[in-house]
């Protein structure tokens, strides 16, 4: 059985003032328990140079929920690359379901992002998931399809370690539907195949595939007990030091 390290990354979206991340970031790194795991925290971007203070010396990951795609120049509104690499980011979801539903993301612009964080040396987080209404008319397999080709189009394959996707159902998100973890499970599965024959077997093996939809504690260890399922990204129980460090402990 090929080994993958795993990652439970938690997504905060758009919570959290300074005083409250301080607070949440403090308490979470008193209960976080140093395992063969990646621990990744995503706060919003005014947060992150504070939450990397805080996490120095310490092993947690810091990462950003979007970014631009170019270096700098006149983009009214967008944080460049170079600003997160500058306070230590080391992940960047990209693609989220909320950044491709509410602001009009499409998998060519998500490309772009996923080719820039790369070129920066981040690694990219990138999310992918049917809605319910394509799960229902039985076309999840070939959304995602198009998502990951999508958005991974031209990707240099030496790059590829550092690509890290998250499955996520939009329905599952924030709803507390988590999907069976033989849904996941079969998704991911997918998702390492197109992989492979995109980008050779080794991108399949190798490429940490999450899966994100109401993930918490009590759901957790029958997640990652399936073979495909390689890490969690967690939005809502993210915000809570108790319930996502219980989400960053479990038991292998
Ligand atoms: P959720 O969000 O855990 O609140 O369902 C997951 C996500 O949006 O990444």
């Amino acid at each position: 059985m090929i080994r993958r390290k795993p990652i439970i990354a938690g997504n905060w979206k758009m919570n959290n003032t300074m005083e409250e991340a301080e607070k949440l970031v403090a308490h979470l790194l008193g209960l976080i328990e140093k395992r063969d795991r990646e621990v990744v925290i995503c706060p919003s971007f005014v947060c992150l140079s504070r939450t990397a203070e805080l996490l120095k010396d310490h092993d947690v990951a810091l990462g950003a929920q979007n970014m631009h795609y170019e270096d700098n120049g006149a983009f009214t509104g967008e944080v460049s690359p170079l600003f997160l690499k500058e306070v230590g980011v080391t992940y960047v979801i990209l693609g989220h379901s909320e950044r491709r539903h509410i602001f009009g993301e499409k998998d060519d612009l998500i490309n772009k992002k996923v080719k820039a964080t790369l070129k920066h040396d981040m690694n990219p987080i990138v999310c992918v998931g049917e809605t319910l209404e394509e799960r229902e008319s039985n076309v999840t397999f070939e959304i995602i399809k198009n998502q990951v080709y999508g958005s991974l189009a031209g990707l240099e394959k030496e790059k590829m370690g550092k690509l890290v996707i998250a499955y996520e159902p939009v329905w599952a998100i924030g709803t507390g539907k988590t999907a069976t973890k033989e849904d996941a499970n079969e998704v991911i599965g997918y998702i390492r195949k197109l992989l492979a024959e995109k980008f050779g077997k080794e991108a399949g093996d190798k490429t940490r595939i999450l899966y994100g939809g109401s993930v918490k504690p009590a759901n957790i260890k029958e997640l990652m007990d399936m073979e495909e399922i390689d890490g969690a990204l967690v939005g809502g129980a993210s915000l809570k030091a108790v319930e996502f460090s219980e989400i960053a402990n479990y038991d292998i």
